[in-house]
């Protein structure tokens, strides 16, 4: 069977240039990329008090609908997220697994005060999703400050990294790939 990478929409973007991410992410990880409306509820994962969503609680709602044919799913929201012990995520993932998140919500200039800026928009949204994807491969955060697994604490760690895996997780990447196959 073909294995694919999925990128399931949780939530509207309206600027999300889809093609250009499935490009992005096929360049990257030579799997054929789709992009699917998901179709999972995400009431029971906000939070009234925070005005934010559990991104836990999210990617379990991911689980109960996977695409047989998938190999990762890489969700992507608007929804601001967060996790019990931290005020804010940029995205989570299970480790080795098949799933992930990233929100756009503080990748977007707007959130800053400043004027919107997509194609800065989409240059974040490749970096965090790649770092999601990396995390379902089994990669674990990279003390390297230029690689992609590097975690990113705050939107300038975001920019200043880089949008690649440096060589040591490129080299487990691909391990973890051929595994994949
Ligand atoms: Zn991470
Ligand atoms: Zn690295």
């Amino acid at each position: 069977m073909v294995k694919n990478i999925y990128i399931e929409l949780i939530g509207n973007i309206p600027e999300l240039k889809v093609k250009e991410l499935e490009e992005h992410i096929y360049n990257t990880f030579v799997f054929p990329v789709k992009t699917v409306d998901g179709k999972i509820q995400v009431e029971g994962a906000f939070d009234s008090t925070r005005k934010q969503y559990y991104s836990t609680k999210i990617l379990k709602e991911m689980l109960n609908d996977l695409p047989s044919d998938g190999l990762k799913i890489i969700g992507l929201t608007p929804f601001d997220l967060c996790i019990p012990i931290l005020t804010f995520v940029f995205g989570e993932a299970q480790l080795g697994g098949r799933i992930g998140i990233v929100s756009a919500a503080r990748l977007k200039q707007e959130f800053y005060g400043l004027p919107a800026n997509p194609d800065l928009l989409h240059r974040r949204l490749f970096k965090e999703m790649n770092h999601e994807l990396g995390h379902t491969f089994g990669l674990i955060h990279c003390p390297h400050r230029d690689c992609v697994m590097y975690l990113a604490n705050s939107i300038l760690d975001v920019d200043s990294k880089g949008e690649s895996f440096c060589g040591r997780c490129k080299e487990l990447l691909e391990q973890k790939k051929e595994e994949a196959e």
